[in-house]
Parts: C-alpha cells; structure tokens; sequence
C-alpha cells in the first residue's frame, strides 16, 4: 500500500441487500444499500444505470431492478461501486423465463385488419410513446410506497400472449383494472405528465414519469384531468375510467416501465410497500 493514499473502506456484503436473486421476466427486486460518510453507490444493472433514492440522511438507499416482460433468460450481475472509487462489487442475477399464458381469439378478420390509413396512424402514436421511454431518466420524484390508480381488481392479466385468429400478437403490457365508467384514476406516486393525447389502440392516454427511470401509463380513459407538462402528486385524480381507443368495455389499462422495462404494476405496489416494513 502507498503511504498517503486513503484506503476506500470495502462494502461489506450485510450493507447490500438485494430481494432476489432470481427475476422472472416482467418482475421487480428491490435493491438496498447503507453507507456511511457521505459514500454514494453506484449501481448498474444490463448496462444501465439503477437510479437509487436515498433517505434523509443520506446512508440509505434503494432502487428497483426491473426485468422486461421480452428479457433474455440468463445470468445478470448487479454491479455495486461506491462513488467512483474502491473495488466494484458484482452480486449474483439470473432473469428466469416466465410463461404468463396464452389466450385464443376468434375475431371478425376485418377487425383484426388495419387499413393502410390506420396502420399508418398506430406507427406514429407508437413513435411518440417509443420516445418516452427512450428519454434520459430525470432524477427520482417518488417517494413510499407505490398505490393502485382503482381500486378494482384485475381482469386482465400482464403478460398473457392473444392469439388472434390463429396469428400470434403482442403480449399485454399491463394489467386491466375493473373499473365502472367515470371511476376517478389516481397518480400512483408523486410525478410530471409527459404525455397526454388520444391514441389508436390506447384511446385516451397519459404518462406519468416518477423519475428515476419508472413511468405509469394510464389508457382508455372517458377523460383527461391533467395537462402535459403538469406536476402531480400521489394520488392526484388524473382523469376517469372509460372505454376509449380499443376497448371491449369501460376498465384501466394500468402498465408501468422501470428504465424502459415492461413489469408486471402489481409489483410496483408490492416491492415499494415492503420498504415499509
Ligand atoms: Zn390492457
């Protein structure tokens, strides 16, 4: 050792603690770390950077690791590095595969077709939502513990693949929520509108961005109650459940990304509430 060198105090492994080591694909771990004197973590995870918030006195801090609902099967390390210096720490990861079913549907093939005019229209409104989740994260609003946006329970499962006259389709990317017609929808964290419009398949949407590289999304809506560019809060009514865009009756697509990330929303509630604990 060079004398006059400060020796960077290694992250013992009780200072990190990770939910999981398995992650299915579409799930959420939660990631931990105390540190003492003004020590910041670094984490990366699938060559991303994790967004960690810390507590108050800045010696504790968590983030969620997302696996998308698509995410190749395999090992993926988290690595830990304390503010750019002392030795990385890589803690074991392994994203298992997920089978979330399959339904088959017989549908009017007219239905089922766009016209050229409308395929056109769903390529534009999937590149605008494409730029959402590609943006730069801003840093963290959230706070606590995540909430549902409905009370309702869910009737439309994530992840289940459709089957569509025989052709295979996009697997669903959320969770549909029972919800009446005109059922207040809440912000589940605190956040800023980034999109609101009225898409093709989606009807009348908003995005929120918590910062931190985790977005909601909210679809199907009868009305908007927030504008584009507006600061909510947790809990805030951003619109109401309906049945705009493509729907077969009034419910809340609910789905949300963590750093670009399909995840199962339940997860979101459920990891985020055991730091309550
Ligand atoms: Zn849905």
């Amino acid at each position: 050792m060079f004398s006059g060198i400060p020796v960077t105090k290694a992250l013992s492994p009780s200072d990190i603690y990770l939910s999981a080591h398995v992650i299915h694909q579409g799930e959420l771990n939660l990631i931990r770390i105390n540190t003492e004197s003004g020590e910041i973590p670094l984490v990366t995870w699938m060559e991303k950077k994790v967004h960690l918030v810390p507590n108050p006195e800045k010696t504790d801090w968590i983030g969620f690791l997302g696996a998308d609902l698509t995410a190749s099967p395999g090992r993926n390390d988290v690595v830990v590095k304390m503010s750019n210096s002392g030795p990385e720490q890589r803690l074991n990861m392994e994203i298992r595969e997920k089978d979330y079913g399959v339904r088959n549907l017989t549908l009017p093939q007219n239905m089922v077709d766009l016209d050229a005019e409308t395929l056109a229209r769903v390529r534009k409104e999937s590149a605008v939502t494409n730029a959402l989740w590609e943006a730069e994260p801003s840093s963290p609003l959230w706070d606590g513990p995540f909430i549902k946006p409905v009370p309702g329970e869910v009737i439309g499962p994530f992840g289940r693949r459709s089957v569509i006259n025989g052709q295979p389709r996009s697997p669903h990317t959320g969770v549909d929520l029972r919800g009446k017609k005109g059922t207040p929808i809440k912000a589940i964290n605190h956040g800023r509108v980034v999109f609101t419009g009225d898409h093709f398949f989606s009807g009348l949407s908003v995005v929120i961005d918590h910062g931190g590289g985790i977005q909601s999304m909210y679809f199907h809506m009868e009305k908007i109650q927030v504008q584009q560019g507006e600061t909510v809060k947790k809990g805030a009514i951003i619109g109401f459940v309906g049945s705009t865009g493509r729907a077969t009756g009034p419910h809340l697509h609910w789905g949300v990304r963590v750093n670009g990330a399909r995840i199962d929303p339940s997860q979101l509630v459920d990891k985020s509430n055991q730091l309550e604990e």
